[in-house]
């Protein structure tokens, strides 16, 4: 646990929390200033930043929670839909340095947008250069 880290503090009950999940390593609580009723964000119960710091043998964790939940929450707010996302690093949005999922639920008449919406203007990129993009993600 990282001792000023206020996700942790909702995980250790040291800090009130709409907790509507607990077990298998990770939380889920309500967030506390929702995009929509009935936005929840999931977290690994141990402290780590990005998706990228999750050990393998906790990933699949994360998604069953994930999994579990977008129709348990559709259920329980009567949403049409889900936006599901992490904000994975500072640049990318992240304010809480603990990783987290956001599940939003979706109306079809509210005035949100698709995740599409959150980025300005596309990149121009040739079939050269989405190759070679493509090439360096499988090397890596
Ligand atoms: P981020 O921008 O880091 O992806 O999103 C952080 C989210 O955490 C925001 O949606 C914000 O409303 C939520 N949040 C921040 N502080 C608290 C808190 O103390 N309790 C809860 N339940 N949510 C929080
Ligand atoms: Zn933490």
């Amino acid at each position: 646990m990282s001792s000023d880290c206020i996700f942790c503090s909702i995980v250790d009950g040291d800090v009130p929390g709409r907790i509507v999940r607990e077990g298998a390593g990770v939380t889920a609580f309500l967030d506390v200033n929702p995009l929509a009723p009935g936005h929840v964000l999931a977290v690994p119960n141990d402290h780590m930043e990005r998706l990228q710091d999750v050990p393998d043998e906790e990933a699949e964790d994360l998604y069953r929670v994930i999994h579990d939940l977008v129709p348990a929450i559709e259920e329980a707010v009567d949403a049409d839909a889900t936006n599901v996302a992490f904000n994975n690093g500072p640049a990318a949005g992240q304010e809480v340095p603990h990783l987290h999922c956001h599940i939003v639920p979706r109306f079809a008449e509210d005035s949100g947008g698709p995740i599409h919406a959150a980025f300005g203007d596309r990149p121009d990129l040739d079939d050269e250069e989405l190759d070679g993009i493509a090439d360096r993600i499988r090397e890596h």
